[in-house]
């Protein structure tokens, strides 16, 4: 099916003012690094059809890098254009790679901070997988916050006795309780006012408690290294590097213990305190940040100019192309590839999100199943951490394919 041939033209939206004030530090010396344009608001939302995924909505990217913080942001976001509902699907536990660093994660955090029959609270837990494992593995009580959040998934599962699921938006009267750990992954790069947002969870903490406090988000700087445009997408409006991390959390009355680079490299995670704290190697990045940063846009462009030519290539060949992975990486690949029609497949191994339509294009996503009907000759990786685990999975499915995948410049 061609299906750039079946789109309507993207909805356009009145350009929004842009921010003049960086959220986490309210600095106004920004330099704008990188733009485009009409790019879907949602990426994870799963739609029925193609006709209904075409029609997403659409928004600009903007970016500012704030001079004052290191801090980098869409300063043409509308907050509350994306949704987060129960439409939304963004989990990778169907992934054994994802699942066995999740797994390591939370023995880890576990062993750490010695959380044994402890109260811990997630904000923004999406499906709950992360609590349902620090019950299991330490006997925890989790109360898990999310909108997209669906409480019967976990329902007979081992340890979902101990795990509450609430499906709503995080407000502080959900936090005035004594939680010895708050955990918060992969949630506060879609929070566009960063430091209010922290500065309500400072104050929702008890007086005279230390919980520990643990951020998990994607690493800027791998982002900005690597030019790594998929991962630049409307649904995350804030970027984060170690040294910009660590100044907003000391702004919002935090007391940062440690700060760590995980999941080769693609994650950025900081535990905290409140109250006396040794204070930490910041790893002072600003300008190494600034360096990148300026030349951001340029770097992508070339790297975008590469893959339009390689799938052009494919596709004047007679080959076939598919693309694995159909999450916000995918969404943003393909939103920013001139010939999307030139991708045969879209394939993801959650069950889940297999039979829906991709926002901004409408491919259907098909399970790896799917392509032994379209036979494709190559195989882009929308995460080159799972480059091993799918390749195990075409040899099993007798396709012989090329493999590349999106990685560092
Ligand atoms: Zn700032």
């Amino acid at each position: 099916m061609n299906i750039a041939a079946t789109l309507a033209p993207p909805s356009r939206t009145d350009a929004p003012a842009l921010l003049t004030a960086c959220p986490s530090c309210g600095g106004g010396a920004l330099a704008q690094i990188y733009a485009q344009d009409d790019v879907p608001v949602s990426s994870c939302l799963l739609f029925d059809d193609a006709d209904a995924a075409s029609k997403v909505e659409r928004g600009d990217i903007r970016l500012a890098h704030c001079e004052d913080c290191g801090f980098i942001f869409n300063a043409a976001i509308r907050q509350g254009a994306s949704e987060y509902s129960e439409r939304y699907e963004e989990t990778q536990g169907f992934s054994p790679t994802f699942s066995s660093f999740h797994k390591a994660l939370a023995s880890e955090l576990i062993e750490r901070h010695d959380l044994h029959g402890r109260e811990v609270l997630e904000i923004g837990c999406g499906k709950g997988e992360f609590l349902l494992l620090l019950s299991q593995l330490g006997e925890n009580r989790c109360t898990g916050i999310d909108p997209s959040a669906h409480p019967q998934r976990i329902v007979g599962i081992e340890g979902a006795e101990r795990v509450t699921l609430v499906p709503e938006f995080f407000s502080p009267e959900l936090a005035k309780q004594h939680f010895d750990a708050i955990i918060c992954k992969m949630t506060l790069e879609h929070i566009v006012p960063t430091l209010d947002f922290l500065r309500v969870v400072r104050t929702g903490i008890v007086e005279g408690s230390r919980p520990l406090v643990f951020f998990q988000i994607p690493n800027a700087l791998r982002i900005l290294r690597d030019a790594a445009y998929e991962d630049i997408y409307y649904e995350h409006c804030s970027y984060f590097t170690a040294g910009s991390l660590v100044r907003l959390f000391e702004k919002a009355g935090f007391a940062p213990l440690r700060v760590l680079h995980q999941y080769d490299d693609q994650y950025l995670t900081i535990e905290a305190t409140v109250g006396d704290a040794a204070p930490i190697d910041t790893a002072e990045d600003r300008a190494e940040v600034a360096r990148l940063a300026a030349t951001l846009a340029e770097r992508v462009a070339a790297k975008q100019d590469g893959w339009a030519a390689r799938i052009a290539q494919a596709a004047q060949a007679g080959h076939k192309v598919a693309i694995w992975g159909s999450g916000s990486k995918a969404v943003s690949f393909l939103a920013a590839l001139p010939r999307p029609d030139q991708i045969a497949a879209v394939v993801d191994i959650n069950p889940n999100r297999q039979g829906h339509a991709m926002p901004g294009t409408g491919h259907a996503i098909v399970g790896p199943k799917g392509l032994t009907e379209v036979r494709p000759d190559l195989v882009i990786v929308m995460n080159a951490i799972y480059r091993d685990e799918i390749a195990r999975d075409l040899a099993e499915l007798g396709i012989d394919a090329e493999i590349a995948a999106l990685e560092g410049e």
